[in-house]
């Protein structure tokens, strides 16, 4: 089998620290699975500036455009505040997801049953939960045209955006989800807002097509947003994939992710379009950021850019069982009581980025 091709962007802060304690996993997929990596490690965000001048130079991005998949650690920092906005670390982020074409955006939400208590809900609103929201990326509110602010004759002022999709561009991210759907449950909620919005009347329909012609095997169901918002609170455990546009998904996810309770806890994929030679542009990284209150500390927990690993492993090389076997590691660690920081509960064990990495590895010996 040919060598996978992964680049691997640290960045910044955190990103650094946590980005080590996935090599110990990567090197321990290569030495015990047996699995080919081609690796390649780059620049992005503040250290790319401090080296080239930009956050995002050409050459890493064309090897990001090369690679098979791209694991990312997180960027910026108070060092970079003060430059110019063209110059800022997060300006390499959406331009690297930009050029890479990422219009799927996934995010599980996952809870472990060790972190069960680290919710604000209550416990059997949400142990056991694993859904995954798939959000649109490049399309929607966010970058729809007209956009702007303008002068009215009459000196008052307007802010115009627009919400705009066109039949393929929900057909790309429906495929995404129901794919997505097939490889878990077969269940796929579509999230819109057709009582009021023409262009979600067109995503409902759209999606409703899809699932006709090409995935009778997975059930679709439709769910206005704001009842969606209501039904993710209430009752999470009723959805198992959702879809949704850009903003609503924006939102939505960030509801989702907090039904867990904890930041370093959280994985993201973002995916391309499926090329000539099948392969599938795509982007891991945590959903936090740089976290300059602890960088350097050795305090960082690892496990969302672990995790976010593991979701490279399903879905760029579609290695499912290594993939589960990165997940059952962490949750035996948090079974057995370690905690960073961030996750710490009365009675368990304080342990730094390091010593959490080096747990998981070990389980991974026992596991395999
Ligand atoms: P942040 O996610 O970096 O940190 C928020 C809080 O959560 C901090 O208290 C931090 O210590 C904690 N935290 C985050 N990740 C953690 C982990 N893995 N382990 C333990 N604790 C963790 O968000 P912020 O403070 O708003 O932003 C800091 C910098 O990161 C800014 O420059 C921001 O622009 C950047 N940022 C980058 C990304 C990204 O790279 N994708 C995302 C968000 C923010």
């Amino acid at each position: 089998m040919a060598a996978k091709k992964l680049l691997i962007l640290p960045g910044d802060g955190i990103g650094q620290e946590v980005m080590v304690q996935v090599r110990r996993i990567i090197d321990w997929m290569a030495k015990k699975r047996n699995i080919a990596f081609d690796l390649s490690e780059g620049l992005i965000g503040g250290s790319a500036y401090d080296v080239h001048g930009t956050p995002l130079s050409d050459e890493t991005l064309a090897d990001a455009m090369a690679a098979d998949a791209v694991l990312l650690g997180a960027v910026g920092g108070p060092k970079w505040d003060d430059l110019p906005f063209e110059s800022k670390p997060e300006r390499g982020l959406l331009k690297i997801r930009k050029e890479m074409g990422l219009f799927a955006n996934l995010r599980p939400a996952v809870v472990f049953d060790a972190l069960v208590d680290a919710s604000t809900l209550k416990p059997d609103v949400i142990a056991g939960l694993d859904i995954m929201i798939v959000r649109e990326l490049t399309g929607g509110l966010y970058f729809g045209q007209p956009r702007g602010i303008e002068t009215l004759p009459d000196g008052q002022r307007k802010g115009v955006n627009t919400l705009t999709y066109t039949t393929g561009e929900i057909q790309r991210i429906g495929r995404a989800a129901f794919d997505l759907a097939r490889k878990r449950a077969k269940r796929l909620c579509s999230v819109d807002k057709a009582n009021v919005l023409e262009c979600t009347v067109l995503w409902r329909e759209e999606m409703i097509k899809l699932q006709q012609s090409e995935y009778q095997d997975v059930e679709l169901s439709h769910m206005y947003v704001d009842n969606a918002a209501m039904q993710l609170v209430r009752n999470p455990k009723q959805f198992d994939v959702m879809v949704t546009e850009n903003m609503f998904g924006d939102i939505l996810s960030d509801c989702a992710a907090m039904l867990t309770g904890s930041l370093g806890m959280l994985p993201s994929a973002s995916l391309g379009a499926v090329d000539a030679s099948g392969r599938r542009k795509a982007l891991y990284e945590p959903v936090h950021g740089s976290a300059p209150d602890i960088a350097g500390k050795d305090m960082a927990n690892p496990l969302a850019t672990i995790l976010s690993f593991a979701m490279c492993l399903r879905y760029s090389f579609d290695m499912d069982d290594e993939a589960g076997l990165i997940e059952a590691a962490v949750k035996t660690v948090l079974k057995g009581g370690l905690r960073t920081g961030d996750i710490m509960q009365p009675g368990q064990a304080k342990v730094s980025t390091t010593v959490m990495g080096e747990s998981i590895v070990r389980e991974l010996d026992k596991l395999a």
